[in-house]
């Protein structure tokens, strides 16, 4: 059962799949350089690229079917959906016959404006179904944990995301939502998340 993932993962952008400040860090225009993988530029030559382990976790969660999305309070929201949209993914590892896919497509729902991200989490709510419970949220900023108030797990990411963080949250949301096992009439066991 260690394998068991939330039905919803979700991301910040700034410093936890970027190592910059989308507002303030960069200036428009955003440039790709022809097919270049995983880094763009703006306008003064300061690249934005997500960190080394994030495209082979995106890759994960889209394979495993869980719902992605990205919760930024960045007050540039357009630019944030524009890096998003230019950085390019490479195929997972291993994969030969891929191709390179803008980042924007492995995310389900973007929730980017400034505030509180309860109302992010909230209106992932509205609009997936998916209980908070099923939620576990990655974030380089503590103040954001108040969104473990709706139920959604929340996990710090102190240095961006790599595997080793990203399966600290896992576990961390594994160990609040044990896996119920139920005896039905004939005694068999069934597992249920729920
Ligand atoms: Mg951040």
């Amino acid at each position: 059962m260690t394998s068991r993932l939330p039905k919803l993962v979700a991301f910040d952008l700034d410093y936890t799949l970027w190592d910059l400040w989308i507002d303030t860090h960069v200036t428009p225009p955003l440039k790709r350089d022809g097919q270049k993988i995983n880094s763009i530029h703006d306008r003064h030559g300061e690249e934005v690229a997500f960190y080394h382990d994030v495209p082979e976790i995106l890759h994960r969660l889209r394979a495993a079917g869980v719902v992605v999305a990205a919760c930024s309070r960045t007050s540039t929201p357009k630019l944030a959906r524009q890096a998003l949209s230019l950085l390019l993914v490479p195929p997972q590892a291993g994969d030969k016959h891929g191709t390179p896919k803008p980042a924007i497509e492995f995310f389900d729902h973007l929730e980017i404006y400034p505030g509180s991200k309860i109302p992010h989490f909230q209106s992932l709510h509205k609009k997936t179904g998916i209980p908070y419970s099923e939620m576990l949220f990655f974030d380089d900023e503590r103040r954001n944990n108040e969104v473990e108030s709706l139920g959604v797990t929340f996990w710090l990411v102190q240095q961006g995301t790599d595997d080793r963080t990203f399966e600290k949250g896992l576990a961390e949301w594994r160990k609040r939502h044990p896996v119920e096992v139920a005896e039905d009439a004939s005694g068999t066991a069934a597992a249920s998340t729920e």
